[in-house]
């Protein structure tokens, strides 16, 4: 069994220095233009670099404001990882179908994988609707004839559910420690967790990398343990 790594890609240009900190959030909520000399999407393009040399495979989620450019394109086809959606308008049927068509639009495929951004409680931006609603995401999975959906639940124990084509894995397995109970699910158990059951283990690159013991674990942890791609 394995690990399914899921890339939840949040900020643009990470969390440091303070620069890139407001250029993140500012392109949150209006347009601002791609900067690679702020370094566009640096931190996710550092770990797929990771991943690629490891041949470790993974879905990564984006938002509007983190629309993969060529550079994360020619990185995501070379390691043959898939795109998806993170979800932040959820309002309405019709706001979810608009920001996976925007982002189809971008790539110019269809996409089949969505995650969504925040877990109720704040709102992050102008376009983001917080509160977080999963049944009514896996409703519309199903009436968009997607075939995964990625959940934000903490308990990493609860079991996926798979029906008619379409995977539910209704929470995961957090990385970062503050939204993780360290004490019941420390890295062991995920080592042996993954070798009973595919177990989903989800990352923020932005957080990972700023981070030296993240980032050292996450490096171990899709270095020692198969990854998993749907066919
Ligand atoms: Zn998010």
């Amino acid at each position: 069994m394995a690990l399914i790594v899921r890339i939840d890609v949040d900020r643009p240009y990470g969390r440091e220095p303070f620069l890139r900190h407001v250029a993140s959030r500012v392109s949150s909520d209006f347009w601002w233009p791609r900067m690679e000399s702020l370094g566009y999407l640096r931190e996710l393009k550092e770990m797929l670099r990771w991943l690629n040399e490891r041949g470790a495979r993974s879905y990564a989620f984006f938002r509007r404001c983190t629309l993969p450019d060529e550079s994360v394109l020619e990185l995501m086809d070379s390691g043959q990882h898939v795109i998806g959606l993170h979800l932040e308008n959820s309002r309405s049927f019709k706001t979810f179908l608009r920001e996976k068509e925007d982002l189809e639009r971008h790539l110019g495929r269809r996409v089949h994988a969505f995650s969504k951004h925040g877990s109720g409680g704040r709102r992050f931006g102008r376009s983001h609707y917080a509160p977080y609603e999963p049944v009514k995401y896996v409703d519309w999975a199903r009436k968009s004839a997607m075939d995964l959906f990625l959940g934000n639940l903490e308990d990493p124990t609860l079991e996926p559910e798979i029906t008619d084509g379409l995977r539910v894995y209704p929470s995961a397995f957090w990385l970062e420690p503050s939204w993780r109970d360290t004490g019941r699910f420390p890295l062991e158990w995920l080592v042996r967790r993954a070798k009973e059951t595919d177990i989903v283990l989800l990352v923020h690159p932005e957080n990972v990398l700023a981070s030296s013991d993240l980032a050292a674990d996450f490096q171990t942890l899709t270095g020692a343990i198969t990854t998993r791609i749907f066919p």
